[in-house]
């Protein structure tokens, strides 16, 4: 069902330069951006350069501490010790001008927020946003700023009372729910490779809220090699029925594309036509609400270039060429799946029973 679209980009994007060897190459963006407009998306689509974010917002869900240190450690010779940050050599180094990257891709989403408040878009993808590992005191997993959890905060200061938040990347979204852990406003919703297996280690069911906000989170993990007849169940077994009790006025999508058989970092299985199953199932549940849609993770650039082709053009209702869907399905193990939906189907009775579902 087309809805009016807005699509953020700019080339400033790949300012967010984590180093050539890093797993997270920005120039994936610029070719999801010239893929659409090699399909004349942008003829349907709104392309918007996004703003930098805004100081003052920033500091609502960041301490006043760590944004000092991005801002100094942007700089060169700064000589701070960036360990406690979660910056420095490893998963998030520093880099020259990550203060300034860093809130072009964080001001992303919440141009995405205000543009569908507004109603000047009913859908507004930021491609560079969706760094959900963020901490409001440190960097972690290659995120500076939490974009998503700004976006969100712009939802309930313009007077949302309920927001909720969907993220189907491989990773457990563990940044936006630490920021909005014990607020009943705003539930986040991940569906991942369970932590006993993968990076970051946390999204167990029994994380369910803080105390003022008991099932406001809400985690489904999934065993490592889980393939689309686990993953789909887990996603329909569970998001519509949350989507249904919430009632949310208003829904942030993080659609990290790792979940992918081909990407290198993880080991789920999801082809691009179950992928995309779950992304529509997710615009069907919110069709009558202002919806941001981010990018995430995705290590496999031609994937990643293919899967947010598709989520824009279907978005705002375009037809999706064949040609970005996969052309080939992995080999799974029947064993192994039966396994890994022995291990999906415990793991939903502990959480249906820890929601009081
Ligand atoms: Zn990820």
């Amino acid at each position: 069902m087309p809805r009016k679209t807005a699509f953020l980009y700019t080339d400033d994007f790949l300012a967010y330069d984590l180093g050539g060897k890093h797993p997270l190459q920005q120039r994936r963006l610029q070719l999801v951006d010239r893929k659409l407009a090699s399909l004349g998306a942008f003829e349907t689509i709104t392309r918007l350069a996004p703003t930098s974010v805004d100081e003052a917002l920033l500091g609502r869900v960041h301490t006043a501490e760590y944004l000092e240190v991005v801002r100094q450690a942007s700089k060169p010779n700064h000589g701070l010790d960036l360990r406690r940050y979660g910056l420095g050599p490893g998963d998030t180094p520093a880099f020259p001008g990550m203060w300034e990257a860093s809130k072009v891709y964080a001001g992303g989403s919440v141009d995405a927020a205000r543009l569908v408040l507004s109603g000047e878009a009913e859908i507004a993808f930021n491609v560079a946003g969706g760094l959900h590992h963020a901490h409001p005191w440190k960097a972690y997993g290659f995120c500076v700023f939490n974009d998503l959890a700004l976006a969100i905060t712009t939802f309930l200061e313009a007077g949302l009372e309920r927001v909720m938040y969907v993220d189907i990347d491989v990773h457990h979204g563990d940044g936006v729910q630490v920021c909005h852990w014990d607020d009943p406003r705003v539930l986040t919703l991940s569906l991942h490779e369970s932590g006993r297996w993968l990076f970051p280690g946390t999204g167990g069911v029994e994380e369910t809220g803080g105390e003022n906000a008991p099932g406001s989170a809400i985690n489904v993990p999934y065993a490592s090699y889980s393939g689309d007849e686990v993953w789909w169940p887990g996603f329909e077994q569970i998001v519509p029925e949350a989507f249904e009790r919430f009632a949310p006025q208003a829904l942030v999508l993080q659609l990290g594309a790792d979940a992918h058989f081909a990407d290198p970092l993880a080991h789920l299985q999801v082809t691009s036509r179950t992928w995309m199953r779950a992304v529509e199932a997710l615009l069907v549940l919110g069709k009558d609400i202002p919806i941001v849609v981010t990018g995430g993770g995705g290590y496999n650039i031609a994937t990643v270039e293919r899967l947010w082709t598709l989520v824009a053009l279907t978005c705002a209702g375009l037809s999706c060429p064949d040609s970005l869907h996969d052309t080939e399905v992995p080999m799974l193990d029947a064993e192994q799946q039966r396994t890994a939906r022995a291990y999906l189907d415990s793991q939903l009775d502990a959480l249906r029973g820890g929601l009081g579902w």
